[in-house]
């Protein structure tokens, strides 16, 4: 999830709260911390000999298959991380502009920091934050910045819609036409909250309705498709939402450690079919690598993205079940892309001769008609400007794009064959909009841009061409879906993780990649701890395995 987050639900509704109810339900799976010690202590894989220690393969080594390893180890399992690339992280990731400076072209914000886990990583590995005032810097359709006042305005009326659709879908999501937008919300909304009383009400509603679009920074998806009757799932955790300045680097070395130092981690190692143990006589799960190599594990946690499970069901034998598959085609994919440019200075952040307002942190440029060869069909854009983050501060906008504009920007920039032809299209592409930012002088060398980064997830197949997981309309059972993906098939030993699986709360997000982790190796561990159990009670010898549901497998 990017720029914006809201969570609505208030600290004494959330014993109520559907999204609250499953962050409970779903992170702590019967496990207390009282339970987890017994585990621990009865477990003892460890003290088993090597060779016998259940072995469980994850695909992928995103936050969701590096958390999932952390929790595995520490409970004594083997574990052995398949990652078609050659770098950890999947869509965390840094690149460095040409100008020195570190940017993270997946995630940068931290959306919720109450009892959020990637909050604490932030704090232990001493990461820059950055949280900017709500000033709101908006260019109206002929490229002029209205007013402080006008544009606070427009900004609070679109929040408080919102925040309102938030509850209306909270509340009579059952009854709401799975067919129905966000965007039929807003429009019904501003006839309510402009009247035609009001002195020049079309201009108002219209911009309002333009500026409502800055919501498909959030899900990477366009306002006239988000689902309204799913819209509840968008909520996030409490708190605030902030800007990573330092990049997630050091919060992305910290959660791999505990992989690095214990599993066996095979980089370049792309799977290409998954087989479920009752395709083996020896009842163990297996994958085969695109190269034709075939391993075999006592448990498979799959962390491919949403968008790659989508294009790719057929890797799975015997079938996943229906359901499964219904949940994965169901759930909608982004495509959030973002585009840095760094600039001389912050010319910015200086008022233009005469004038008083500067641009810090976010600003808009709402359905421009200004820009007609570029942008035919008036995509509105967004900045961050990043010149303003204290010590992490560095002269650089950071403009965000989805939807028809991320598919036009990404291919046409695939067509191009060289660095610098690509680097004067971005800068001609987004001139409409930072040559009107306050102190732009094109004569002055320091408003001239000198460095920039264009991500092109929608190309990459191994982040599922796209961004994240969202909701779009037409979706009937939209939080059954991501629980049956949530569950995969234990039986099998197919295990699914990744932010699709997360707790509602956190679904889209990093943290929710980290808690479906950790999620999926307490439910494979805890099945252990029950087979540990019942063979001692038998005297067996042996790992036994017991599957989620309870259903005794013999290993
Ligand atoms: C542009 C963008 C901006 C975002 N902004 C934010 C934000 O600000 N805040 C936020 O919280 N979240 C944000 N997100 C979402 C966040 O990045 C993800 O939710 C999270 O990183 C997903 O982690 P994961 O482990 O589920 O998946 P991934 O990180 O995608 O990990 C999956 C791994 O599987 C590997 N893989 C895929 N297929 C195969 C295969 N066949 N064989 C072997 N390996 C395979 C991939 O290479 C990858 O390493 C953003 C995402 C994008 C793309």
């Amino acid at each position: 999830m990017d720029a914006h987050s809201m969570s609505v639900t208030s600290a004494a509704g959330k014993k109520t709260s559907r999204i609250y109810q499953d962050l409970k339900t779903s992170r702590l799976y019967g496990v207390s911390s009282r339970r987890q010690s017994i585990m621990d202590s009865v477990l003892k894989l460890e003290t088993l000999d090597p060779s016998r220690r259940p072995h469980v393969g994850i695909v992928g080594a995103g936050f969701a298959g590096l958390k999932c390893a952390d929790v595995l180890l520490r409970n004594g399992f083997r574990v052995t991380m398949l990652e078609a690339r050659n770098r950890l992280g999947g869509r965390i990731f840094q690149e460095r502009l040409p100008n020195g400076h570190l940017i993270d072209i997946g995630a940068n914000w931290i959306h919720g920091t109450t009892e959020n886990p990637i909050m604490d990583l932030v704090k232990e590995t001493k990461t820059t934050v950055g949280v900017w005032d709500n000033h709101s810097c908006i260019y109206d359709e002929d490229g002029r910045l209205l007013p402080l006042e006008e544009g606070e305005k427009y900004s609070t009326l679109m929040w408080d819609i919102i925040e309102d659709a938030f509850e209306y879908s909270n509340k009579h999501g059952a009854n709401i036409d799975p067919g129905r937008s966000l965007l039929d919300f807003f429009q019904e909304q501003v006839v309510k909250r402009i009247p035609d009383t009001q002195e020049d009400y079309q201009r108002q509603r219209r911009l309002l309705l333009h500026m409502a679009e800055l919501w498909g920074n959030f899900v990477g998806s366009p306002l006239r498709t988000q689902s309204l009757k799913f819209f509840w799932l968008e909520e996030c955790i409490e708190g605030e939402n902030l800007f990573c300045a330092g990049t997630y680097n050091k919060v992305l070395e910290k959660v791999a450690q505990p992989a690095i130092d214990g599993a066996d981690i095979r980089y370049k190692t792309r799977i290409s079919e998954i087989y479920g143990k009752s395709m083996a006589q020896n009842n163990m799960a297996r994958v085969k690598t695109a190269d034709g190599q075939v391993l075999e594990f006592d448990e498979v946690v799959v962390t491919c993205p949403l968008g790659w499970l989508k294009k790719n069901l057929q890797a799975f034998s015997p079938p996943l079940p229906d359901r499964l598959c219904q949940g994965i085609q169901n759930i909608g994919y982004g495509s959030l892309e973002k585009v840095y440019i760094s600039f001389g200075t912050a010319f910015w952040l200086s008022p233009s001769p005469g004038e008083s307002r500067i641009v810090q942190g976010f600003c808009q440029w709402l359905a421009p008609n200004y820009a007609q060869d570029s942008n035919p069909n008036r995509c509105l854009s967004e900045i961050v400007e990043l010149g303003s983050l204290g010590a992490a501060a560095h002269p650089t906008l950071l403009f965000y794009l989805y939807g028809e504009q991320s598919q036009h920007l990404t291919s046409s920039l695939r067509s191009l064959p060289s660095r610098k032809e690509k680097d004067s299209f971005i800068y001609d592409y987004f001139k409409p909009y930072y040559s009107r930012l306050p102190s732009y002088d094109e004569s002055n060398a320091d408003c001239q841009p000198t460095a920039c980064f264009a991500t092109d997830w929608l190309d990459d197949d191994l982040a599922g061409n796209g961004s994240y997981s969202n909701f779009q309309t037409g979706l009937l059972e939209g939080d059954k879906d991501v629980i049956a993906m949530r569950s995969g098939v234990p039986k099998e030993g197919i295990w699914l993780a990744g932010e699709h699986t997360a707790p509602f709360v956190a679904l889209g997000t990093v943290t929710g990649a980290y808690w479906s982790g950790e999620h999926v190796a307490r439910r494979i561990t805890q099945g252990y701890w029950r087979g540990r159990e019942k063979e001692k009670e038998r005297g067996v010898v042996g790992v036994v395995v017991d599957g989620e549901k309870g259903a005794e497998i013999q290993g």
